[in-house]
């Protein structure tokens, strides 16, 4: 029996159900339920917060949450046979988990969902970035969302909170620091997942403001981001060039250096310059 929850240990869950992990499915499980119940903490509060938990797999997160008090999860997992492992973790917590068996890319979360809202989930790699995105990028700010607590690969979670001028700094870490605060929580070995992944993990903790942190229109802030971060090398007077005519005037205005590269622009810049484009 496992401390956290008097369900049976993972290997056993594992064993019980022929759970081989499939790698096209990103599946590196978490068998500790300890470190499980930790990453849970650190996604705050849960008591009185809907989780939405994206690939839950054999469970170990999926515990950790409810033991930890969250007052409902909703888990979705694209792997059916981890439906049956997930249903006895159902019936141990009646009427705190909804295991939906789908594409969490294909599953409308929201109309399962009840405000205040936190999101956990060790993703898998393959769709981790893409569902970090949308998360971002909801139809209306605040997002359905209060906070994300998020494992990736590490240097997924390093382009998340990179500042100006470091390697890992691009369009992830504007995109995410704009209209959340973000870091990494917790940095984790290969050998804490089974199998073991090739590179280290880690959490990133991503909070909503409630609004951005500088004033920008999304559409312009991506655009302008998106072509000066394809020529992340070039000075931004020539990766920008094609953007608008007078390029150079509206960087000066924006109070940026047109021979500046884009990695050395922070945030804040990059809204001023958005701001200047969009005036037209
Ligand atoms: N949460 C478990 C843990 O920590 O041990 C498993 C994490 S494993 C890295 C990723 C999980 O996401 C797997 O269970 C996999 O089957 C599932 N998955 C992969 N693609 C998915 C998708 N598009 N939608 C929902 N689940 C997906």
């Amino acid at each position: 029996m496992a401390a956290i929850d008097g369900l049976a240990p993972l290997r056993e869950v594992i064993a019980a159900h022929d759970l081989v992990a499939k790698k096209q499915l990103g599946q590196n499980f978490l068998l500790d339920l300890n470190l499980t119940a930790k990453i849970a903490r650190l996604a705050g509060d849960l008591a009185g917060c809907d989780v939405l938990e994206v690939g839950p797999g054999p469970g170990g997160l999926t515990r950790g949450l409810l033991a930890e008090g969250a007052r409902r999860v909703l888990a979705v997992e694209k792997d059916a046979r981890c439906m049956a492992p997930l249903a006895e973790i159902a019936a141990h917590y009646p009427g705190r988990l909804e295991v939906v068996n789908g594409d969490a890319l294909a599953v409308d979360v929201q109309a399962h969902l009840t405000a205040p809202v936190r999101v956990v989930a060790n993703l898998p790699y393959n769709v981790g970035t893409e569902l970090l995105i949308r998360w971002l990028t909801p139809a209306q700010w605040p997002p359905f969302w209060q906070s994300l607590t998020l494992m990736f690969q590490k240097e997924v979670a390093e382009r998340i909170v990179a500042k100006p001028r470091g390697d890992h700094y691009g369009r992830l870490a504007l995109l995410a620091q704009w209209r959340c605060d973000a870091k990494i929580v917790m940095i984790l070995p290969p050998e804490a997942f089974t199998p073991a992944p090739k590179v280290h993990s880690a959490v990133v903790h991503l909070t909503a403001l409630p609004g951005p942190r500088y004033p920008a229109d999304e559409a312009v802030l991506q655009r302008v981001t998106a072509m000066a971060f394809n020529q992340r090398r070039k000075m931004l007077r020539s990766s920008l060039k094609g953007l608008m005519p007078g390029i150079e005037e509206r960087l000066l205005a924006a109070g940026l250096e047109p021979t500046a590269r884009a990695e050395e622009i922070s945030l804040e810049g990059f809204c001023a310059l958005a701001r200047e484009v969009a005036r037209g």
